[in-house]
């Protein structure tokens, strides 16, 4: 049967190699040229004023929780249908964290409920500082109406787009920060491009950026502006002026990242002719295909099908089983957030986030990947077809 069909993996080319291997016989293997040349690349493509690279994604979101002051006593609000790190990074800072249900069709936070929830929190006294939606399986949120309830309500917005480097929104690239302060991105080998591990926050606000790349190398500054004792101590000269960390990328990642990104379109190009092809390939099977909201087009970092043991007879967990057992590595994103043992000491349970935990009970991400070959996801629709009948 041949290897495995995972359901996300990296395209690597012979000039990705080559532009590793030159970093690696160069003077600099981390903080090198490499770096600010990728952030340049990232936000002149998504056309945004400022990006600061980070060791991964999880690091980039910790960094914009703290660059937006995020702290005890405040609450950070995301979806329950991401991956932990959009909730995590609240804690890191030790703030709270909240959820907003989602929408039962795109599967993204639900502006309607957050709309809601916004006016009881006010009345509460207990508004979020920061509001994290997630651009899910690479299909934007509706930015426009939280930029606009943020805009009402005074909170922050870091938008979770790990998924979404090259998807499209309201004719703009998502990253270009034109409803967030501060967007993510995540370059782990599964999402759209990859540097092995790697992150980005993007900006248009010059402050953030100075805060971000700051607080990336352990809150020092060499900036004369910023220093009690001013430039005049010598050119060793350095102020730790607030508590950071190491959240570097490397050189050879950067390299790596500005090399994938030349073919980040191409990458989205490929996805977008996937799904579509699963889509139509799947109308008359008894699953729901995910749902496009028409605000713009998804990067398909995930093709997410919903089995509904009412219409098919078979649980998902029979699907799951069955696919896996014919060599394809199905998946499922994601066990809600609020249902973690970790965050269920914290009072959260079941019931808490309804259409969450629904979706979650069908939920299952079909293989999907530049590499994917039309013959692979035949034989990914073969099996599904046989597992549904
Ligand atoms: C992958 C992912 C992250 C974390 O990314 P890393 O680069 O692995 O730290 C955060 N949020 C979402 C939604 C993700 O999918």
């Amino acid at each position: 049967m041949g290897k495995p069909i995972p359901y996300g993996r990296q395209h690597i080319t012979a000039a990705d190699i080559r532009a590793v291997v030159g970093v690696l016989q160069s003077d600099w293997l981390t903080q090198g040229p490499n770096i600010e040349r990728f952030e340049q690349a990232v936000a002149a493509y998504c056309g945004v004023k400022h990006a600061v690279a980070a060791c991964n994604a999880t690091a980039a979101l910790h960094l914009a929780c703290m660059a937006l002051d995020l702290g005890p006593g405040d609450w950070l609000w995301t979806s329950p249908n991401t991956f932990v790190a959009s909730a995590n990074c609240s804690l890191y800072c030790g703030a709270q964290v909240d959820f907003v249900d989602i929408d039962p069709k795109t599967y993204n936070l639900s502006v309607e409920l957050l709309a809601r929830k916004l006016e009881q929190a006010k009345i509460a006294g207990k508004l979020p500082k920061v509001v994290a939606p997630v651009d899910f399986s690479g299909q934007s949120c509706d930015m426009r109406e939280i930029a606009r309830l943020a805009e009402q309500y005074g909170f922050r917005i870091i938008e979770d787009a790990s998924h979404a480097i090259g998807a499209d929104y309201l004719g703009g690239k998502v990253g270009n920060c034109r409803y967030a302060d501060i967007t993510i991105f995540s370059f782990h080998p599964v999402k759209i491009i990859t540097t092995g591990e790697g992150g980005m926050a993007l900006t248009n606000d010059v402050e953030l950026q100075r805060k971000l790349a700051r607080l990336r190398t352990h809150g020092i500054t060499r900036d004369p502006k910023l220093m009690s004792a001013g430039a005049n101590e010598g050119a060793w000269y350095y102020e730790q002026i607030d508590l950071g960390y190491n959240y570097r990328m490397t050189d050879l990642q950067a390299a790596l990242g500005l090399s994938q990104l030349t073919r980040v379109d191409e990458f989205v190009q490929r996805r977008r002719k996937l799904a579509a092809r699963y889509t139509k390939a799947l109308r008359n099977l008894p699953v729901k295909t995910p749902w496009q909201n028409g605000e713009g087009e998804s990067a398909w970092h995930l093709y997410v099908i919903n089995v509904d043991p009412e219409r098919t007879g078979k649980t998902r967990r029979e699907v799951f089983d069955f696919m896996r057992e014919s060599g394809i590595l199905v998946n499922v994103h994601y066990i809600p957030v609020h249902l973690q043992p970790y965050y269920r000491r914290m009072e959260f349970g079941p019931g808490d986030f309804p259409a969450s935990e629904a979706y979650y009970q069908g939920a299952m991400s079909l293989p999907l990947y530049f590499d994917l070959t039309e013959e692979k996801q035949d034989y990914v629709i073969a099996k599904l077809t046989e597992a549904l009948s």
